[in-house]
């Protein structure tokens, strides 16, 4: 489509993240954005889960205008202020007993991942960390040190070790890929990596950036328990999937375990940022010595993320999640049936994923078709992501309050761009 960029090249062509997004943002609501040219925009991203009750959520817009008046500044010894006290008391609620211990507020999933893994290391004495191949856990140094994003390969840490995270579809079923990731962990275990030495292993209960894959049935009971047969922690980071997405307040309690350190972001402050670490204390006495940061649970951002859990639990929309999440993934599995670029259709909740593939025999990656399709989709009126350590899943991260309408409405807008780039009409 000819000129139909000229005006952001104009107006906003020096920033970094045009390759995100093409477009400057002018308003938005509900899920729905508005861009600088007046088009409306069916987000399906919610910037990459943050937005977790869509845009200009009237109960975040009113808890932030509130602590503006009354507590703006009011960051009393950094986080003794009293949305934060409120937050915590809530938060800690909502995690098991296990993890009910002393809580960390940070700005992002990034320091959030960092200050664990420098906290686990001291706490334990241990100096390795597993995580899983394709893992993002965030974007600072110490967040890289402990990923396994392709994208991240240059910064990672001396003490981590990756193992694969169980791949269904490339496996070709979930008990054969639960089986291979197993099998390498324990062999691990039993040559290259005494297991003594390992403080803490950090999973995604559903990988996200990786490519958005969920966990067989039984594999993270069977991590958990050599977890506790070792004395490894488990650090579960429920950044993009947690807070309601997945269809439960914990991505994690889908799999049945019980982590010993959960770490919040991205939707906690409905775009706002703040982040939270909750753990025992015996691990997160060492936040104090390792990450103290002036500003950090602001109250402001606490009040919004207060506003964000109240609406999650009042409006129900971890149920909203699993039920919406339902009828998206029903029209998903349809436009599979009609398009040959879907490989796979996965996720729970409003946490989807679509890959697509040259073949559905070699299932080679259509990387190339996937970023077609995003763009596509963008121009038609849809916002979408793309992860996969190869860059061939769409990601669907929409609002926790997405109707059924809205729902239907995206995937007929994604039907006509798939179709469009199949056709080769981009
Ligand atoms: N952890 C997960 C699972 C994520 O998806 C992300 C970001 O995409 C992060 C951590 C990092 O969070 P942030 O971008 O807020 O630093």
């Amino acid at each position: 489509m000819p000129g139909l960029y000229a005006r952001e090249s104009r107006s906003i062509s020096s920033m970094a993240h045009l390759r995100f997004f093409p477009q400057a943002v002018v308003g938005g609501s509900g899920a729905y954005l508005t861009a600088d040219d007046g088009r409306r925009l069916l987000d399906f991203s919610a910037s990459w889960g943050a937005a977790s009750l869509g845009h200009s959520h009237p109960a975040i817009r009113e808890a932030v205008d509130r602590a503006l008046s009354d507590q703006a500044g009011a960051s009393y010894l950094s986080t003794a202020n009293e949305p934060c006290v409120l937050l915590a008391e809530k938060l800690l609620s909502l995690v098991p007993e296990r993890a009910r211990g002393r809580i960390w507020f940070g700005h992002s999933g990034s320091d959030a991942n960092e200050t664990v893994a420098r906290m686990v290391v001291a706490a334990t004495g241990r100096p390795r960390i597993l995580a899983f191949e394709g893992a993002y856990h965030g974007g600072t140094v110490g967040s890289m040190g402990i990923s396994g994003h392709p994208a991240q390969q240059g910064g990672r840490a001396e003490g981590l070790t990756l193992v694969p995270y169980p791949n269904s579809y490339a496996a070709g079923s979930p008990e054969a890929a639960k089986d291979a990731a197993l099998a390498r962990l324990q062999h691990l275990f039993a040559t290259e990596l005494p297991p003594g030495e390992v403080a803490a292993f950090f999973i995604e209960p559903i990988q996200s950036d990786g490519g958005m894959l969920l966990p067989p049935d039984g594999f993270f009971k069977a991590v958990e328990a050599l977890c506790r047969k070792h004395g490894i922690l488990i650090v579960s980071d429920e950044v993009k999937v947690g807070l309601g997405r997945s269809g439960r307040f914990n991505a994690f309690e889908q799999s049945g375990i019980e982590p010993d350190i959960i770490v919040f972001g991205k939707g906690l402050g409905g775009g706002l940022p703040i982040s939270a670490v909750v753990g025992p204390e015996a691990v997160m006495n060492h936040a104090v010595a390792f990450s103290l940061q002036t500003v950090h649970g602001n109250p402001i951002c606490a009040a919004a993320a207060l506003a964000v859990l109240q609406t999650i639990e009042r409006n129900r929309l971890a149920e909203n999640a699993e039920r919406t999440g339902g009828v998206l993934r029903e029209s998903l599995d349809r436009l599979a049936a009609r398009h040959r670029l879907i490989g796979d259709v996965r996720g729970r909740g409003l946490a989807l994923g679509v890959e697509l593939v040259e073949d559905r025999t070699s299932r080679k990656p259509a990387s190339r078709q996937t970023a077609l399709t995003v763009y596509r989709a963008f121009q038609l009126g849809l916002v979408l992501y793309y992860v996969g350590v190869r860059s061939n899943v769409l990601e669907l991260t929409p609002p926790l309050t997405l109707t059924q309408a809205e729902a239907r409405e995206g995937v007929a807008i994604l039907d006509q761009a798939l179709a469009d780039v199949a056709a080769g009409r981009i």
